[in-house]
């Protein structure tokens, strides 16, 4: 057990790669936090994954990502239940496939909303609560390597991301605080379904280990940053992509 008594907030955890990661993190003895955008589809995943381990250390919790007050509130009410703070996945993100001359400003703006304000939210909210050997571990994408043939947000949404996790590693290393990132490529997940398949094909078809990553893929990723093994490492963008960007 990679992560026997440490506890983790992992958010967008209700689905997709965040569910995963969650899961993973309870396999390997850890409590944790699974943050939902709403109150509804976190009490949803809470109860699945409850339906399965009725005794799983988890809670669920549905702070607004875009508001860092709420998030350091929800991040304390979970060190409270669980006796401490060790690990904090800023996994939330949306996804856009706008071409640039059809964007608007509220596009644009949701989109720094939540994957850059949220990342960076999420990162101040965990320095304020982490103690000494906290980890951080925010979710990037391969396209903040490559770009994307549209939807120019969504990429230079993680490139910021990229740049939030690399500053922070230098700036939080000094108090024993780790900052990395998982960049993965496609995943099955909700975000690429609704992708349109003419974006997805010809990806899938230049991916060297020729498969779309699963959800588990991305979280065992997740589980190595945060656990003792990686305790050198920090300001790390590690690539879960089935070599899509070599
Ligand atoms: P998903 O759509 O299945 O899940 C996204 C999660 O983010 C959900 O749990 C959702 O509740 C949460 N979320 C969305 N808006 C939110 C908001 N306003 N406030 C709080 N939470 C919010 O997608 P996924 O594929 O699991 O994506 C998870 C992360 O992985 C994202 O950051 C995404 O950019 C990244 N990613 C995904 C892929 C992929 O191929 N699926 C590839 C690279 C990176």
């Amino acid at each position: 057990m990679l992560l026997k008594g440490k506890t983790a907030v992992v958010t967008g955890g209700s689905r997709g790669i965040g569910l995963a990661i969650v899961k993973r993190f309870l396999e390997e003895g850890a409590n944790v936090a699974l943050c939902g955008s709403r109150e509804e589809t976190a009490q949803r995943a809470l109860d699945g994954i409850l339906a399965e381990n009725p005794d799983a250390p988890v809670m669920a919790i549905w702070p607004s990502v875009a508001d860092e007050a709420e998030l350091e509130a929800a991040f304390r009410q979970v060190a409270e239940r669980f006796g401490g703070l060790d690990i904090v996945c800023n996994n939330a993100g949306i996804s856009q496939s706008t071409s640039l001359d059809d964007y608007t400003p509220e596009e644009f703006d949701k989109i720094i909303e939540i994957n850059v304000k949220g990342v960076l939210n999420g990162c101040q909210a965990a320095s304020r609560v982490l103690g000494e050997g906290g980890v951080i571990i925010n979710t990037s994408s391969m396209v903040s390597k490559m770009g994307q043939p549209s939807g120019v947000a969504y990429p230079m949404s993680k490139f910021a991301v990229n740049g939030i996790t690399i500053s922070l590693a230098r700036e939080l290393g000094p108090r024993g605080i780790r900052v990395n990132a998982v960049a993965p490529g496609v995943t099955a997940t909700d975000m690429v379904a609704c992708l349109p398949e003419e974006l997805i094909a010809p990806i899938e078809a230049g991916i060297p280990l020729k498969r779309v990553g699963q959800p588990e893929d991305v979280a065992n990723a997740f589980v190595y940053l945060a656990s003792d093994l990686a305790s050198y490492v920090t300001g790390e963008v590690l690539a879960v992509d089935g070599g899509m960007t070599v």
